[in-house]
């Protein structure tokens, strides 16, 4: 088994859920008491939050490849971004290290191709909503990436930020949520990308008449995956 470093914090609170997910995922696939070998370095999010509101994207990709830097030492094989947005400076990171590093959005895509849909919803921050990062490496694939209206995007950023990366999760921000993807469904969405890796925390699968694609869970099954079989 492969050592997984995770760059995390960004919430901890989906930190948390990648840590239980690689670890059941492990156990499933291996029996017994078998559980995944992994680091974890979390981040303080106040710093790495301040680096995205500010554009200040270059000091956040150097603190992120210190970050895997260290991972690399402390012996991790395989580099996982436990959040979306911060794919934004991936690249960083990439370069930092001579050890893989597993691209959430790639991991979403293949699963979406894999599910033979070709439209599908975003939802994330609004920096993964907006900017060109994230949607243009899901479109790479050949899948159409369809984003909510403006007053929508602010509605599903707010909470991301306000409520989830808090731990604080509500019914009245759940019916929100819903009532976006519905919007992104009648738009032609035949799926519905949960693009920030703590709306799993309020969304699942039937919340959503469409196929949902929670990225925290798909780039956990990728990175035991990777870790397990080669
Ligand atoms: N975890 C989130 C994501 O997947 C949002 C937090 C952040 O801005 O990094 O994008």
């Amino acid at each position: 088994m492969k050592t997984i470093g995770l760059i995390g914090g960004m919430s901890w609170e989906s930190s948390a859920e990648y840590y239980r997910m690689l670890n059941e995922q492990v156990k499933q696939r291996l029996g017994g008491l078998h559980s995944a070998e992994c680091l974890m370095y979390s981040v303080d999010f106040e710093e790495i939050e301040r680096f995205q509101s500010q554009g200040r994207w270059d000091e956040a990709g150097e603190r992120l490849a210190n970050v895997a830097r260290s991972l690399e030492k402390g012996g991790a094989e395989l580099i996982v971004l436990c959040t979306n947005t911060m794919h934004k400076v991936i690249s960083s990171i990439e370069e930092a290290v001579s050890v893989p590093v597993l691209h959430i959005a790639d991991a979403t895509a293949k699963e979406i191709r894999a599910n033979h849909l070709h439209t599908v919803g975003l939802l994330g921050t609004k920096y993964t909503m907006e900017q060109e990062f994230y949607k243009e490496r899901i479109a790479n694939s050949g899948i159409e990436v369809l984003i909510p209206e403006a007053a929508e995007r602010d509605i599903i950023n707010e909470i991301i930020f306000n409520e989830l990366c808090l731990g604080e999760v509500n019914d009245t921000s759940k019916v929100k949520y819903r009532q976006v993807i519905q919007n992104l469904i009648d738009r032609g969405a035949q799926g519905i990308i949960l693009g920030c890796t703590e709306i799993g925390l309020l969304i699942q699968g039937e919340d959503a008449d469409v196929p949902v694609f929670d990225t925290a869970k798909i780039h956990v099954e990728a990175a035991v995956k990777k870790a397990l079989d080669n």
